[in-house]
């Protein structure tokens, strides 16, 4: 059903521990992405079986399931001990297109890295990140994708006594930079072969170059903040952009207390464990280069060994390489927002627009999305915006069609707002998955207008709103 291969199982035994899956006890299925599937090379099979299998209470021939290693700094604080405490990676699969890719479940049991935790997961987490990953990929942002959600049968034990479920998350990679402060922390040795491996999967056309460790590491960096731009351009806010939660492969992981803004704010914050807004909108970029910068730390072992420089001179060169990455990241971003007004060579001086609109859209407390969907339309108060505008469209020269193009493929009509996942959440809560798999239906097409879905972009009642997400434990 599932041809497995299992590269990462191959590394040292202190990459992870070999442990099976044990939440399941009557697991049914929820949904099953069979796009997804199809595109996995994954066989078909009736719903049992998937349940059966995207559960853990059956281990397919070839599979061979581990918890993997890895700690982080957490809200800027060091946890030299974290890991897979409620996920069991079942093995590599390798695409149609030639990708290799992990199939994870999330939710699936203990394991050695659980500490306090019941490595359990309740349903609302599992629908949420079903939801929002997959809409993410379809509003064109690298992420880990969803393959299958499971009840397991099993109650879960939160404030309340709630369903138990299993996720399954697909991903380019599992590696994330607390994988190497992991490594890093026990030898050069163990960070020379994770970096090694994660060169070979991620940017193999590295191998044999010079200073190929620093080439990596600007790949990691360039790919974490052109991501974050497409989160800024989007007004996602992550939510727990903890270094664990940082992926070298360049995608969204680990969907928790992540929220599409309704309303813009630039200092917006969802997460309930965020009281300082460390992770806030606007701070996401800043955040992002000092996630690098931990990175950076931690191979510094092995970029110091292939510059043949002094400690100093290597540890100052890294320091100027900071400062170019900060500007990759403006430029990311200038892109990112531009696209969205129709420019489509941005310079600096763009900014000024972008920043008109936006300070309206803070100070009139506008919709993100609905405010940039409908630019073209709306009755701009402000004349200054309008003439500014109008003057940079004018000097592109690109046919007002275009432009509108341009807007709509970066405006989206639809984004999973936190209402509509509360819904679903409510609603499968009481055993009734349709508004859940009629979200992620509406979601697979987020750029193109459909009557029928309009009720979908409207802004929650104030008896809708939500204020604050939590951790997906
Ligand atoms: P997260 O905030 O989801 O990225 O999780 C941070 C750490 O806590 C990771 O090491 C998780 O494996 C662990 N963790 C979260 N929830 C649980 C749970 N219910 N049981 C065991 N470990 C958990
Ligand atoms: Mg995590």
């Amino acid at each position: 059903m599932i041809n497995f291969e299992n590269t990462y199982s191959k590394l040292p035994d202190r990459f992870f521990e070999r442990v099976l899956p044990t939440a399941a006890v009557a697991p049914t299925l929820m949904a099953f992405n069979e796009e997804l599937a199809e595109e996995l090379g994954i066989e078909h099979a009736p719903a049992g079986k998937l349940a059966k299998v995207f559960s853990g209470e059956e281990i397919l021939d070839g599979s061979e399931p581990l918890a993997m290693a890895y700690c982080g700094h957490q809200f800027g604080h060091f946890n030299p001990s974290l890991g897979d405490g409620r996920a069991h990676l079942l093995g590599e699969v390798v695409s149609k297109s030639n990708e290799r890719y992990d199939i994870q479940l999330k939710g699936s049991g203990r394991t050695k890295f659980s500490r306090g935790g019941d490595g359990l997961s309740w349903l609302g987490p599992v629908v949420r990140e079903y939801i929002v990953s997959e809409a993410m990929h379809h509003l064109g942002v690298p992420t880990t994708r969803a393959l299958c959600a499971v009840r397991t049968g099993a109650p879960v034990f939160r404030e309340d006594e709630l369903p138990g479920a299993i996720f399954t998350r697909v991903a380019k990679g599992h590696l994330r930079v607390g994988t190497f402060e992991y490594f890093s922390a026990r030898s050069e040795e163990d960070l020379k072969t994770l970096a090694d491996y994660a060169i070979n999967r991620h940017d193999p056309d590295l191998n044999g170059q010079d200073h190929k460790y620093h080439k990596f590491f600007e790949r990691v960096v360039k790919r974490k903040l052109s991501l974050v731009a497409k989160w800024m351009g989007l007004g996602f806010i992550h939510g727990v952009m903890n270094t664990d939660n940082t992926s070298i492969a360049g995608i969204t992981i680990d969907y928790g207390p992540c929220a599409f803004m309704d309303k813009f704010n630039r200092n917006k914050v969802f997460s309930s464990i965020d009281r300082h807004g460390r992770y806030s909108y606007s701070n996401q970029g800043a955040i992002a280069l000092w996630n690098m910068s931990v990175l950076a730390n931690a191979l510094f072992p092995l970029l110091l060994k292939e510059s043949r420089e002094g400690t100093e001179k290597a540890a100052l060169r890294l320091q100027d390489d900071f400062k170019l990455y900060e500007k990759f990241y403006q430029n990311e971003y200038l892109k990112a927002m531009a696209s969205k007004f129709g420019i489509s060579s941005p310079v600096e001086s763009d900014l000024k627009i972008i920043n008109m609109f936006l300070d309206v859209l803070e100070s009139d407390q506008l919709d993100f999305t609905n405010s940039f969907r409908g630019l073209n339309t709306l009755d701009h108060q402000n004349e200054e915006f309008k003439r500014l505008w109008r003057e940079r469209l004018d000097e592109q020269g690109h046919s007002d069609e275009d432009v509108v193009k341009r807007m709509n493929n970066s405006n989206p009509y639809l984004i999973p707002r936190n209402h509509q996942v509360a819904k679903a959440i409510e609603e499968s809560l009481e055993g009734n998955d349709d508004y859940f798999l009629s979200l992620v239906k509406a979601y697979k097409n987020p750029f193109v207008e459909d009557e029928k879905l309009k009720h979908l972009t409207l802004e929650p009642a104030p008896s809708e709103l939500v204020h604050q997400t939590f951790c997906g434990t």
